[in-house]
């Protein structure tokens, strides 16, 4: 690990590589970290630094790097049986074991599931399913998906048009027709002229708004991640979800909870949907899944459309060639098993996430910060310039980006979306690590401020 190797990557980085959400021009001039070897919560970069993972990754190493049991899973799969697919009247064993698994750890209601690649993928599934069980009851006009703003559901143009990130819906459009946006519950950023509860509930009212808007007779469904991750670990107020519930039951719209994110105990249940005590209708899942060591994803289908796809609707026309991929299901089935062994979810609900939320909120105090916001292991702190008032810093300059810079520099990954700080550790990571990463996260603030 030293200079010449990465001055070389850097280079052919440079040449030859476009990077996912990047500009690439900067990339040009500043080159890439070469991300070398990991282990546990830290990755090493190719100049010998040690690099305390605060996002596990994109979100989703949450059994941490290095885990042997996962690479054996993946190289004794490989070796039996490489690929198959499950298209028409074939399957293998792993993709069968690790269905049922699911089915097994996911509420009563669900008892079947749809493979893909990815969250993107899962959320393309979810679009075509949702249509598709609305026109085998025979109620097609009910086609239109309300979704919100500034969430992510993945990069592909379904993905993209559900995801209410404006900058993407800017790029390579249009946005796939029959999706509407309503506003996020987002209570430091967009309430604070209301309590947080007023706020929730006039969030979930803007819903029932749409619907009124659009017509009950053309909602087929609303989609949300529990706590929005990539738009800024918003946790909605306490209030939100039950209202929402309430909307959707009233005008018969099916639920789907994106739990590509908040599923595998990042909110110290099995699934995100769960904390909450909602019962989505179809819940698409990934990256936890298989704590990110291969590429799966899936949606996992409640009772209710299950039987309509099954019973009513023949041939559903839609699948992956990687679609519950052999190895990459044997890695999650292991991945779950090992979860299950060590009591991750509920290491996560009993003692990481509260004693998280005790050392984070004491960043509460530090001048530049306005909130500091977590539940299980996930948080983020709201940067300002004025503490009083809560006023934001001027947005030319960057305090999220300098911030997250500092951060690395100083040996903790910790991601910025605009002034919004995030952690999202993996779920092994132990109190002392912990202690860590708050320490270093308020080195990175003070060196900001
Ligand atoms: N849904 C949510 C909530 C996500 O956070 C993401 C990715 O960050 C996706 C979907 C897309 O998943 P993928 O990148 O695996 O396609």
């Amino acid at each position: 690990m030293n200079r010449p190797i990465t001055g070389e990557l850097q280079a052919l980085d440079r040449a030859h590589h476009l990077h996912p959400f990047t500009d690439f021009k900067a990339l040009g001039e500043e080159g890439s970290r070469i991300v070398t070897h990991a282990e546990g919560v830290y990755i090493h970069d190719s100049e010998g630094n040690r690099i305390l993972d605060g996002m596990a990754g994109l979100w989703c190493v949450n059994l941490g790097y290095g885990r042997e049991e996962l690479v054996e899973a993946a190289t004794a799969q490989l070796r039996e049986l490489p690929y198959y697919n499950n298209f028409f009247k074939t399957t293998h064993p792993p993709a069968v074991r690790l269905a049922e698994k699911l089915c097994q750890l996911a509420p009563e209601h669900v008892n079947r599931v749809f493979f893909t690649g990815s969250g993107s993928e899962a959320n393309d599934t979810v679009l075509r399913m949702v249509r598709r069980y609305w026109a085998l009851k025979g109620r097609p006009d009910k086609h239109i998906v309300i979704a919100r703003e500034n969430a992510y559901h993945g990069s592909t143009v379904a993905g993209m048009s559900l995801g209410g990130m404006a900058p993407m819906h800017g790029q390579g459009g249009p946005c796939v027709p029959g999706i509407e946006h309503v506003r996020q519950p987002y209570w430091f950023g967009e309430g604070r002229d209301q309590s947080p509860e007023a706020f929730g509930r006039a969030c979930a009212q803007a819903i029932e708004d749409k619907i009124l808007t659009l017509g009950e007779d053309n909602v087929a469904a609303f989609i949300a991640e529990p706590v929005q991750g990539a738009g800024g670990a918003i946790i909605p107020p306490e209030s939100y979800w039950p209202a929402v519930k309430a909307v959707l039951a009233k005008y018969d719209i099916l639920l789907v909870i994106d739990e590509v994110i908040c599923g595998f105990g990042r909110l110290g249940e099995w699934f995100g949907s769960q904390h909450y005590g909602l019962e989505p209708d179809l819940m698409p899942i990934a990256k936890g899944l298989s704590s990110g060591y291969l590429p799966i994803g899936g949606v996992l289908v409640g009772d209710r459309v299950a039987t309509t796809l099954i019973d009513d609707g023949g041939e559903f026309f839609h699948g992956f060639t990687y679609s519950g991929h052999p190895a990459c299901a044997a890695v999650a089935l292991k991945n779950l098993e090992l979860m299950e062994a060590e009591n991750i979810v509920e290491r996560v609900r009993d003692d990481l996430g509260p004693y998280l939320a005790s050392r984070w909120s004491e960043l509460a105090e530090h001048p530049i910060v306005g909130e500091a916001r977590s539940l299980g292991l996930v948080g983020a702190l709201e940067l300002v310039a004025d503490q009083a008032s809560g006023a934001r810093f001027d947005k030319s300059l960057g305090a999220g980006s300098l911030c997250r810079d500092l951060c690395f520099a100083n040996g903790l990954v910790m991601r910025s979306v605009g002034d919004t700080m995030i952690i999202s550790p993996p779920l092994v990571i132990t109190r002392e690590q912990i202690d860590e990463l708050v320490r270093l996260a308020r080195q990175a603030l003070d060196e900001t401020a």
